[in-house]
């Protein structure tokens, strides 16, 4: 959750780095709207807890803040709008979220009804969206994270037009549309004239980036790099989608980051069958060696579901297998939790308490592996954007660092990694922004 404010106009994003970079274009929209004392939460649907927590944070806002305009929007707000609207919030749909129309004070959008917040659950869709649907075919607008990271966050892409059975975003997002290039050449323009020397392109989907405008994720990061930028770094990708010129950028051009988030999901070929995803563990195992053969600082990184419908003891040893199999040191793991409205919320449950004892056995795994990696580049050097709080950042293959003395915010500095402090690296500035 991170929390924006100015003149009380707060946004508060929940979720994924598409969402954190579609939170910048809402804070614009409501400062372009003049709305006043507005509080909007950027919800997310990827698992029941997150829905939760959304409820939870509107419910608070609407007791504490009675004056405030209240307004939900995201994945959450998406898949079930009349819960929030009951609640007496505005929705806002994922389309109309980053449009001004959709902040315009009620007298403009509701005039009969006078000052003050909107009647209980107004879901508005402004003048600008006209008749557009959810999943609309149009051209998807870059979303261009704040300036507040050293690092820039870059939603090239949204929706998805794959079909796995436990997911609720593709239910919230609609089908798969990118930005074109040319439009996110200009989005990093602002980033590096913002003095982000890292951006992280990201998406719903980033891997099927150009599926629908006849282009590719690899034709993006040439284009890209192109301009004077320092550090690319992509965020989670098909494994299935990774095609030769992908994995000649990732393991041969060293201004992409040696670090590569794959969505693997599982372990296990049944489960993975049953999750109706495209690749099978061979493949996983396959490409995570070529990965490291073809680049061996490369990082790797999954995203992992524990306790999906029907996984037995010995599927659930395949997926724990697999942190030591693709030498997976950063893990996203989630227990499965049922989505209402996806296929696999229809199918035999594992149950809630084997789905999250599963998830701790993976992470404790995770972090193991993790350590290990650590501990591995102890004595070593490493290139280091240091983050806005000046004593902390992150080496090109990811490993979060903090400086032993400060150093300059978003400066990329030398550094030697001297110990390990739990999951992060201490480390000794060696020289003072090696690029400047
Ligand atoms: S690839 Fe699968 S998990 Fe990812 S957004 Fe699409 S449907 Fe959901």
């Amino acid at each position: 959750m991170s929390m924006a404010t100015a003149d009380r106009q707060e946004v508060v994003n929940f979720g994924c780095r598409l969402n954190i970079a579609e939170g910048e274009a809402i804070r614009s929209a409501v400062a372009a709207a003049g709305a006043r004392d507005t509080i909007v939460f950027n919800s997310c649907a990827v698992t029941d807890e997150a829905v939760r927590q959304a409820r939870q944070a509107v419910r608070r806002a609407l007791r504490e803040r009675p004056d405030s305009e209240v307004v939900v929007t995201g994945c959450a707000a998406e898949l079930e709008p009349d819960s929030f609207a009951s609640m007496g919030a505005r929705v806002v749909s994922n389309e109309a979220k980053g449009l001004v129309g959709s902040y315009l004070s009620k007298a403009s959008l509701f005039p009969r009804e006078g000052g003050g917040p909107s009647p209980a659950g107004a879901i508005s869709n402004p003048p600008e969206m006209g008749s557009r649907l959810r999943g609309d075919t149009r051209v998807y607008a870059p979303a261009l994270s704040g300036a507040d990271h050293a690092r820039a966050f870059l939603g090239v892409q949204t929706g998805c037009s794959h079909s796995c059975t436990f997911c609720a975003t593709v239910l919230a997002r609609g089908a798969a549309r990118s930005s074109t290039i040319d439009a996110v050449v200009a989005s990093a323009q602002t980033a590096l004239e913002r003095g982000q020397r890292e951006i992280v392109l990201t998406g719903v989907d980033l891997a099927s980036y150009g599926d629908d405008s006849g282009t590719s994720l690899a034709a993006l990061v040439e284009a890209l790099l192109a301009l004077p930028v320092e550090r690319l770094r992509l965020s989670s990708l098909d494994p299935d989608r990774i095609d030769d010129a992908l994995f000649a950028l990732l393991t041969q051009e060293k201004r992409v980051m040696p670090h590569v988030h794959l969505s693997l999901q599982a372990g296990d070929d049944m489960v993975l069958t049953r999750m109706k995803r495209r690749h099978r563990r061979a493949d996983a195992v396959r490409l995570t060696e070529r990965l490291r053969a073809a680049r061996a600082d490369i990082a790797i990184g999954a995203d992992l579901i524990a306790g999906f419908p029907t996984e037995d003891a010995a599927m659930f040893a395949g997926s724990l297998a697999l942190i030591d199999d693709c030498d997976i040191v950063f893990g996203h793991i989630f227990p499965y939790s049922p989505r209402a409205g996806t296929p696999a919320a229809r199918m035999p449950q594992v149950g809630r308490g084997i789905a999250r004892e599963r998830a701790a056995t993976l992470r404790e795994a995770n972090a193991r592996r993790r350590h290990r990696w650590l501990d591995a580049q102890l004595g070593r050097t490493a290139s280091v954007l240091v983050e806005r709080d000046g004593r902390t950042g992150h080496a090109e293959n990811f490993a979060a660092v903090a400086l032993a003395v400060p150093a300059s915010p978003g400066a990329i500095i030398d550094v030697r990694l001297t110990a390990r402090d739990g999951d992060r690296m201490i480390a000794n500035p060696i020289e003072q922004d090696i690029a400047a």
